[in-house]
């Protein structure tokens, strides 16, 4: 959606002063990468554990050049705790801050949307539409779309049960790049511009991007979002390849072609996350469901 800048996936964060601070002046200006590697202890664990109310949670430990104090973050996409520390900071200190923040942790995740793998029986909007997954192994094709009884939308699976998931997200995947590939050539035309090609991926830190020599790629996630969303999206990125900026004349553009832009920006900032815990079934972000200790 942006050129350069991420768009908001980390949810609110705490810090707090660390030892880059204490004794003042050893804090080295940025550029201070050999410094980091030089003070990296080799030994160090990737990710520390903390106990809050009997539960475990595991955070990652990341130092950073430029951090001047320990910050925590969650990664709501794939419920990642990331604990940031300056290149000197110590591993005691960073324990002690992320467990005096246990409550914080475990009131972040219990709050975020559990995933939803795509198993038989589960719902998954296609297209903005509830749709139940249906398994029927002894039927031929992959995966396809049908109206069951009273109307209700199905989205169907033939094949073993172990490879439902995996069909689904593939199906998802097309959907999503036959309708992402047909709106941007849509907008492409009405701007009198090129689009050299279209990708679809599973990227979390951002619904589109676009490159100056006409390389536009998406989420598939937005196959998941009401059609206006997914033609904002598209509209929003072809739209770069006039103007590589969000200044006024940007979204002059954008509103033209696309009057429901702030309804869909909207949309976005309030369901957004929730498209992200789709399929997750054999994903590494499942890691952060507590553990009883
Ligand atoms: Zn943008």
């Amino acid at each position: 959606m942006t050129p350069r800048k991420r768009t908001g996936w980390w949810l609110p964060f705490v810090s707090d002063r660390g030892a880059a601070t204490r004794g003042g002046s050893t804090a080295g200006p940025p550029g201070t990468g050999l410094r980091a590697l030089l003070y990296r202890r080799p030994s160090e664990p990737q990710s520390i554990q903390v106990v809050f109310e009997r539960a475990i949670y595991l955070v990652r430990v990341r130092r950073h050049r430029q951090a001047r104090r320990y910050t925590l973050r969650i990664h709501a996409p794939t419920r990642e705790v990331v604990l940031t520390m300056p290149p000197r900071g110590s591993l005691k200190q960073a324990k002690e801050f992320a467990q005096k923040h246990g409550a914080w942790i475990a009131a972040r995740l219990h709050r975020l949307p559990v995933a939803l793998p795509f198993a038989d029986g589960a719902m998954v909007p296609l297209r903005g539409v509830e749709h139940r997954i249906v398994h029927r192994p002894g039927r031929r094709g992959t995966a396809w779309t049908e109206t069951g009884e009273g109307n209700e939308p199905l989205l169907c699976v033939a094949g073993d049960a172990p490879h439902v998931d995996r069909r689904v997200g593939d199906f998802l995947r097309r959907q999503a790049r036959h309708d992402l590939d047909a709106a941007s050539r849509r907008a492409a035309e009405k701007l009198g511009v090129t689009i050299k090609r279209v990708s679809v991926r599973d990227q979390s830190s951002r619904w589109g991007s676009c490159s100056t020599t006409g390389v536009l790629s998406y989420s598939w996630r937005l196959i998941l979002a009401p059609p206006f969303v997914l033609e904002y999206l598209a509209i929003h990125e072809v739209a770069h390849l006039v103007e590589m900026n969000h200044s006024p004349r940007f979204w002059r553009l954008v509103l033209r072609l696309c009057p429901d832009a702030g309804q869909a920006k909207s949309w976005l900032d309030a369901h957004g996350t929730d498209l992200h815990r789709y399929g997750f079934s054999d994903d590494a972000g499942n890691q952060n469901t507590p553990v009883t200790a």
